[in-house]
């Protein structure tokens, strides 16, 4: 909904992800002055409508629409970005058909390389519903010893410098610096910042951080794409669950 630059990129790269996997895909750019119904009552249609598996509100919604409405009114066997309070639910239990698509690509970078994620000390900076929160909970789900950090947290140089595994989801650019970092540690970005230049750059300070770091994700090209792929697995395995109802 609306004009936010950043979410027209995304949905870009999701319509193009769908093509390249061979997912069919609708796409409905609302104006900005689109009311709550007629979002909810779009949502409603696409919940009963049997050629559609999974359903995405690309966030953010403009300030008039409450976003937790509209995330409750997404079927949850259709809610691919795994933001319904059922499906959060579940990943709190460990018993899910869908993960959130940034932390769970995190995840699969994390296995993909090798790491062994049991009994490291796994530290989170940031505690968002959508990425902070669940990241920590997949890191325990394996076995981590998670830290959450914050914008209250005290020391926080301290914390990240303690970390084996450091997951950066601040929105903040270059705000984690090589100094905060273990020799060796692990380094995940999730940030996507613009700076005034256009460019794009993370969470983490790449230059300083690379020199300190075993292994490190670069920005853009680590996460964000991982995000993506992690989207179109949820959507066959929303496809695989409707069929079979
Ligand atoms: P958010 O603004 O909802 O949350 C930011 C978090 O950072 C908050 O929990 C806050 O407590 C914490 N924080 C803020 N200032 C801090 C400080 N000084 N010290 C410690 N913690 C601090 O953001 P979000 O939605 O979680 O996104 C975080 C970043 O990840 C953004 O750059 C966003 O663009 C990016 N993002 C990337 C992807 C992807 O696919 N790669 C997906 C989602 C978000």
């Amino acid at each position: 909904m609306g004009e936010d630059p950043a979410s027209r990129v995304y949905v870009r790269n999701k319509e193009r992800a769908c093509e390249e996997c061979g997912i069919y895909s609708e796409k409905y750019a609302l104006p900005e002055e689109t009311t709550q119904e007629e979002l909810l009552g779009l949502i409603d249609t696409l919940n009963n409508k049997t050629s559609i598996s999974g359903i995405l509100v690309q966030l953010p919604v403009p300030k008039h629409i409450d976003e937790k409405t509209i995330i409750n009114a997404i079927a949850p066997n259709k809610d691919v970005d795994a933001f319904h309070p059922v499906n959060v639910g579940k990943i709190m239990v460990g018993n899910y058909d869908f993960l959130p698509c940034t932390p769970a690509g995190v995840m699969e970078l994390i296995k993909e390389s090798g790491i062994d994620v049991e009994g490291k000390e796994c530290v989170v900076v940031g505690r968002s519903n959508i990425v902070g929160k669940p990241q920590a909970m997949l890191l325990l789900h394996q076995n981590g010893t998670v830290t959450i950090c914050h914008s209250k947290t005290k020391d926080l140089a301290a914390k990240t410098k303690n970390a084996d595994i450091l997951v950066a989801a601040v929105g903040i650019p270059n705000f984690i610096k090589g100094g905060m970092i273990k020799e060796g540690a692990v380094v995940i970005d999730v940030g996507i910042n613009r700076l005034e230049n256009k460019k794009l750059c993370g969470d983490v300070e790449f230059e300083t951080a690379e020199k300190i770091a075993g292994a490190i994700t670069p920005v853009p090209g680590g996460v964000g794409p991982m995000t993506i792929a992690m989207l179109m697995k949820n959507t066959v395995k929303a496809a695989i669950i409707n069929k079979s109802k």
